[in-house]
């Protein structure tokens, strides 16, 4: 359990808080430290901070402001649990249940909360952001789920790959991973550029580094990493924007899935289009983006999830990043509904239950 210390909260947050919002570094500051910073522990490449391309918005955020939204959510001042949309969460034995049902299917796609899917294909397993704790964080600044993770990750029975968008907390959560590494050492754990350095002791026989563009593929199954708009705070032990922040676009079971991890609105995104192709499916953020002003620069609102969408022409997308820890002021009902209103006609949107496990084509 935590200690709260309301008055030193807003401080200590601001130097070393983790989660999915201090992972928003202002981009000014970015800007300001240049490319001089300690080096990363237990890392052999050389120390480097990392910039957005393409961005639409900067960030104009003051470090005040920084500390009294790191606060906000590691006092629990965001919508909660009480605010789940009905049904939010499936039962243990029914999302087992459709997990297991869905073991033979050409393609499908599993949803453990947050920004972790499992894709499946008979052709490979790929885990995207895995966190399965019941908290994100660092040490006594960690912040609870607001859902439980479903299905047991225990159900996973194959695991050929994991893709980490960035490091903040939420995203690259290290007992998550050790645990995977020690039912699978041989799944190929890809992380962005300047990441290696955090994941290379965690039990993983292969851990790759890719950077933005860069591209490993196997006869049935490409991982290619592409840019995002969105920075990494992942203090005390990660200097600001040591590591880079990746999308990602998989190719199996002859379908392109683009995987956006966290960002904001672009112009990265025609170039992204341009280089990979169209995509089938897209996996974007629905949550995250109140109060506007202060995470348009980092992170979409529903509308701007589709437009990527759009830009990538894929035909479907489907909605993460939300109704699993109280980032933001929106409340997961509104997450829910505000993505599922920002369909067009050429992008239909939807949105899993936790744990649903769906058969896609
Ligand atoms: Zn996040």
């Amino acid at each position: 359990m935590a200690i709260r210390w309301p008055f030193l909260a807003p401080v200590l947050l601001a130097l070393m808080l983790a989660g999915c919002a201090s992972s928003m570094s202002p981009q000014s500051d970015t800007m300001r430290a240049g490319i001089s910073a300690p080096g990363i522990p237990g890392s052999a490449a050389p120390s480097k901070r990392y910039q957005n391309i393409g961005a639409r918005y900067e960030s104009e955020a003051t470090r005040a402001q920084w500390a009294k939204h790191l606060a906000t959510i590691w006092l629990g001042g965001h919508p909660g649990t009480r605010t789940l949309p009905e049904g939010h969460v499936l039962t243990k034995a029914e999302a087992r249940r459709q997990f297991n049902d869905a073991a033979s299917a050409q393609l499908s796609f599993t949803w453990f909360g947050h920004s972790s899917f499992l894709i499946r294909s008979g052709d490979a397993v790929i885990l995207t952001d895995p966190v399965f704790s019941r908290t994100s964080g660092h040490g006594i600044f960690s912040v609870h789920r607001i859902a439980p993770v479903r299905p047991d990750p225990d159900v996973i029975d194959r695991l050929d790959a994991i893709v980490i968008s960035h490091a903040d907390y939420d995203h690259l959560e290290m007992g998550t991973l050790r645990r995977l590494a020690r039912r699978f050492p041989h799944a190929v754990l890809y992380v962005p550029a300047g990441a290696a350095g955090l994941v290379d002791r965690l039990g993983f026989d292969t851990v790759r580094e890719l950077g933005w563009w860069e591209r490993d593929a196997a006869p049935a199954v490409s991982i290619q990493a592409v840019p995002a708009v969105h920075g990494v705070r992942r203090m005390p032990v990660h200097p600001l924007n040591a590591s880079h922040w990746n999308g990602y676009r998989i190719t199996l079971a002859g379908r392109s899935i683009y995987f956006s991890g966290d960002t904001g609105a672009g112009f990265i995104f025609k170039t992204i289009r341009a280089r990979t192709g169209p995509a089938d499916i897209a996996l974007v953020p629905a949550g995250a983006w109140a109060p506007r002003d202060f995470e348009r620069a980092f992170h979409v609102n529903p509308t701007e999830a589709v437009e990527i969408a759009q830009t990538m022409d894929a035909p479907l997308a489907i909605g993460m990043h939300w109704g699993t820890f109280a980032l933001s002021a929106e409340t997961p009902q509104q997450q829910k509904n505000t993505f599922l209103a920002a369909g067009t006609a050429s992008v239909k949107t939807t949105v899993f239950r936790i744990g649903e496990t769906r058969i896609l084509r």
